[in-house]
Order: C-alpha cells, then structure tokens, then sequence
C-alpha cells in the first residue's frame, strides 16, 4: 500500500542491544508526515514531527518509551484548507522477541508461533519497525474533527469560495424558516 508510514527512519536494527539484557540506547528521528485518508504518510525525510524514545532490552523484547512531539500536516473537512496540527504524545510500548512464551492474562504460558495478538509489536528479524508504532499513536491522538479552526467558516456552497478568507458576495437565498427548523436538528446530529 502506498498510503503507509514507511520511513527507513523508524526502522531500527536491535541485534546488539538484545544481546545485552537491560541495556539501553537513545533514538531520535525527524519526520514530515500528513494526515491521509487512512493514516499517515511520510512527505518528506526530515520535519518537525520529533520522535524521541530509548530503547531498553529486557529477555523478553524492547520497551519503547518516550515522546511524539511537533505537528503533523492536515486538511481541514471544511474549508479544504491545509493546516498544521500540534502534537505531544506519551510513548510506552513494547516489542517482543518472536516465538519466545509468554505468560498470559490468565496466567498460563504459551509458546511458539501463533500466540501473537493483534495489537502486539513483533521484533522481526532484529529489528523494530516504528512506523506501526509512530502511525497508532499519532492516528489515536487527533481530534475527531480535523478542523484548521473551531470557528472555520468553510465553503460557499454557491461559488466555492474559502468564507475564512471574506465573503464571496453570492446572494444568500432566503430560507424558509421550516427548513430553517430542520437544517438547525441536521447540524445538531452532525456534532
Ligand atoms: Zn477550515
Ligand atoms: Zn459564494
């Protein structure tokens, strides 16, 4: 898929780091992503989207932990404007070693393939992939609306023209106040 997170960034070798239990290392990586449709994409190979997390080994996996910070660039659903949204992201996830068992919620030890959950970070072939981790993170933490402003005034419906930037001068047609009614319950239902 082309609209994925994929930076060679985020893709980070941990060979060594698990060959010595409960050592630690610092990543730090610049990234420029927008807000797609279905997640994040990367735009350029550096932005001010500021990953900055360590990576501990213990005999299980590596715990990531840090912070998500900057902005990320999106579209507005209203006015179709393109605008930067602020961010700052608590990061505390894990990856584990592929195969190893692992003690479940109820207390019993599983091994071996086939015991991976769905939401649960995999070291495959000594490394961590960040771009799993770097998209959930960023995608849960948006606001559900992506507006460039609480009191965005969007389109002209008649002319198209971006209201935010004055006005078209279209002649607005009056409306009749039943339908007033309505469009009023409409807009309700859509917050
Ligand atoms: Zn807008
Ligand atoms: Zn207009």
């Amino acid at each position: 898929m082309a609209d994925k997170l994929n930076s060679r960034q985020l893709k980070v070798p941990v060979t060594n780091l698990l060959k010595k239990v409960f050592s630690r290392e610092r990543l730090t990586a610049h990234l420029d992503v927008a807000v797609a449709e279905h997640g994040l994409v990367e735009k350029s190979d550096r932005g001010d989207l500021k990953l900055e997390v360590w990576l501990e080994s213990s005999p299980d996996g590596v715990r990531v932990k840090g912070v998500i910070q900057g902005s990320v660039s999106m579209d507005c659903t209203r006015c179709l404007e393109g605008y930067r949204q602020e961010l700052e992201i608590a990061v505390d996830e894990f990856f584990r070693r592929p195969g190893l068992s692992m003690v479940t919620g109820d207390g019993r030890r599983v091994t071996g393939a086939g015991v991976q959950e769905e939401d649960e970070y995999v070291i495959d072939e000594g490394t961590i992939d960040l771009n799993l981790l770097v998209n959930d993170a960023v995608m849960l933490s948006l606001p559900i609306k992506h507006l460039c402003d609480e009191g965005c005034k969007g389109l002209c419906q008649a002319c198209g023209k971006n209201l935010n930037q004055g006005e078209c001068g279209c002649i607005q047609e009056s409306i009749d106040p039943r339908l007033e009614v309505l469009r009023t319950l409409l807009e309700k239902e859509e917050d």
